[in-house]
């Protein structure tokens, strides 16, 4: 600021995508004076992956945001899915903190909170907790070999019992999430896959895609197995619902926002 005095500051959130997320969806059920004191609520996070995947989904169904119902998922070292309705969050996997929602690299996503009383009951330290929670869980917690899924999927080909378990698990959560957020949307023109996961593994795709053509999603095995890092409708032609590979650019949305915001009139 005192190099550049005019220079103007803004600041893109995370979370601001899921702004639009109803109470009805990010109101936990504990006492209501918890939101109320603390904002004990659900934020969600990877909004800028999940806004800009969403859009550029849109696109490829040639539609206007406004007229589509999305599920975005952005699967990285960390991971999220977002239902994504005429162009707005409506809910989303991750809450108060990342730690909610789907089986991570590290972090255990949902579970029984009844389990950390239980193991504090065992003499397990809130410190303890926390880091089981955000740093040994996940795939890493369920294999005890890597939370890289590129490791995990050649030691899976080699026959590592765990590693094939922590690929189970992590593709049967964001199953379970599409089917939720399909209940929510109502209707649904689109998955999308994105983030390190979700743009090269073919195997957790196909994975997550296996049997849901009751509820309209069917991929084409042969294109999917082809598509690494680019952009592609890896879904059959006759798919009701599209499937698409979409590489996530946060930088785009944070620099579209910063030039509409350094426009507006103070
Ligand atoms: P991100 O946090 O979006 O950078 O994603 C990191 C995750 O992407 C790690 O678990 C990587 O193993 C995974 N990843 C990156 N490249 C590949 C690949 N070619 N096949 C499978 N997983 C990959």
């Amino acid at each position: 600021m005192k190099n550049l005095p005019n220079a103007k500051q803004a600041a893109c959130f995370d979370t601001a995508f899921h702004a639009s997320i109803p109470k009805v969806a990010y109101i936990y059920a504990l006492p209501y004076e918890l939101y109320e004191k603390y904002g004990i609520r659900r934020y969600g996070f990877h909004g800028t992956s999940h806004r800009y995947v969403s859009e550029i989904a849109a696109e490829m169904l040639g539609k206007k945001p406004e007229d589509t119902n999305i599920i975005t998922a952005h699967l990285g070292n960390g991971g999220s899915l977002t239902a994504v309705k005429a162009g707005k969050s409506i809910d989303t996997s991750m809450g108060l903190t990342p730690l909610e929602g789907i089986a991570m690299g590290t972090r255990c996503g949902d579970i029984d909170p009844a389990i950390l009383f239980y193991l504090q009951e065992k003499g397990y330290k809130t410190q303890e907790l926390k880091n089981i929670c955000n740093k040994k869980s996940g795939l890493l917690g369920i294999s005890n070999k890597s939370n890289d899924m590129r490791n995990l999927t050649q030691l899976a080909e080699q026959g590592d019992e765990l590693s094939k378990l922590a690929i189970e698990v992590f593709a049967y959560r964001i199953r379970k999430y599409i089917g939720t957020y399909t209940a929510v949307l109502g209707t649904l023109d689109a998955v999308v896959f994105t983030g390190g996961i979700g743009e090269n593994s073919f195997i957790v795709r196909q994975k997550v895609c296996k049997s849901m053509e009751q509820i309209g999603i069917e991929i084409d095995e042969a294109i999917n197995a082809k598509v690494r890092a680019k952009q592609a409708d890896i879904s059959k032609v006759n798919s009701r619902v599209k499937v698409f590979v979409v590489p996530t650019d946060e930088e785009v949305i944070i620099a579209r926002d910063t030039y509409s915001l350094a426009n507006q009139e103070n």
